[in-house]
């Protein structure tokens, strides 16, 4: 019956802590790249280009403690990430540089699309791929003899594979991502969201409720006597009345209620901007409904019934835990009572 025990959430978003490792490494990588190059090129006698690569590190070491904590992982990306394409652009142009630079290119692709998702991602590298493409264009002369037309011919067609090959393999992981995120938070024989995200959720509607001075009721409803109905005409039957219950609470409730499945035979309702009163309204009628369900469920003389605890947020300290201990013991009230009916207090 009542399961208290209620998991944390769960962090759903290693992506962005994958991101942040990738972005931090490319820092630290760029930072020493930045020193390396930059002295290099000093030696050389290229001071522009050292000192655009050693303010570049200079950037990198102001960013990494940052990007570590920061919440605005896109942005900090952006700002690597622009500065890392001009760079390559940059270093393209050189014309003391070889041929070869131009392989730096081909890393944008991947990189772009990893830590700026697909659709900036996708812009970015072809905005880049162009513009890399331009200026080697620009700087060499086009290639005359057979080897050097391969060679170029090569790179160009790499570009574009890699270009296609991240977009598509970044659209694939994305779907993946979303299709994995819904399984987690739902529960897949009613279709209803499981308890994984109800503490955020609740959190936000009480924060909701205290700023516009709503009341925020909720409701836990626990199937009357469902071993017996399990017992009696096996569990596949179970399992369809649990289905034709969450069906008639996604009808009947508003859309702004969040209807739970918390397990078992046991769902919970959120009902923002919804008093007490209004709530036990709401409890009778879906006791009444469900208590006519039995028919049409073909499982007669079995009686499918609910006993309903409800109740509403007092004061801005009400935690959910204390919300929750109150609608269940209202909840097992009514089986005490025998079944079948609601109490909100
Ligand atoms: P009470 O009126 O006191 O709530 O009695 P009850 O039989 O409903 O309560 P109890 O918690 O003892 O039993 C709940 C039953 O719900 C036990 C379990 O077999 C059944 N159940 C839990 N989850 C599912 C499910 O996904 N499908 C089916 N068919 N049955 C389930
Ligand atoms: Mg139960
Ligand atoms: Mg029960």
């Amino acid at each position: 019956m009542g399961n208290n025990q209620h998991s944390p959430v769960p962090q759903l978003d290693h992506r962005d802590q994958k991101r942040r490792q990738v972005l931090l490494a490319l820092i630290v990588i760029t930072c020493v790249g930045g020193l390396f190059f930059g002295a290099l090129n000093w030696m050389r006698g290229i001071y522009t280009a050292a000192w655009i690569e050693f303010v570049f590190a200079a950037f990198c070491l102001v960013a990494f403690p940052r990007v570590r904590v920061t919440s605005r992982l896109q942005r900090w990306a952006l700002a690597i990430c622009l500065p890392w394409i001009l760079a390559v652009w940059l270093v393209i142009s050189i014309p003391a540089a070889a041929a070869s630079v131009f392989i730096w290119a081909l890393v944008l692709p991947i990189l772009l699309m990893f830590l700026l998702g697909r659709r900036l991602g996708l812009v970015l590298s072809v905005v880049s791929l162009a513009g890399a493409l331009l200026i080697a264009g620009s700087r060499f002369e086009l290639p005359q003899d057979p080897d050097e037309v391969a060679y170029a011919a090569n790179l160009v067609i790499a570009a574009v594979a890699i270009l296609v090959l991240a977009y598509v393999y970044e659209r694939a992981r994305e779907k993946a991502e979303q299709d994995l995120k819904y399984l987690a938070v739902t529960d897949t024989l009613t279709g209803l969201p499981n308890r994984v995200l109800l503490y955020e959720n609740f959190d936000r509607m009480k924060a909701l409720a205290l700023r516009q001075k709503t009341p925020l009721s909720l409701m836990i409803m626990d199937l009357d006597h469902f071993k017996q109905i399990n017992d009696r005409h096996g569990h596949d039957v179970g399992d369809r009345v649990l289905r034709v219950v969450a069906d008639l609470l996604r009808q009947r409730l508003r859309r702004s209620d969040q209807v739970y499945r918390m397990g078992g035979e046991e769902f919970l309702v959120l009902m923002p901007d919804t008093s007490l009163e209004q709530a036990a309204t709401l409890a009778e009628n879906l006791r009444s409904r469900i208590e006519g369900l039995g028919t049409g469920l073909d499982i007669a003389p079995t009686r499918v019934t609910a006993s309903i605890g409800v109740t509403q947020m007092q004061a801005a300290e009400d935690s959910f835990e204390a919300l929750l201990r109150e609608a269940d013991q209202n909840m097992y009230w009514c089986k005490e009572q025998g079944r079948n009916r609601i109490r909100a207090a």
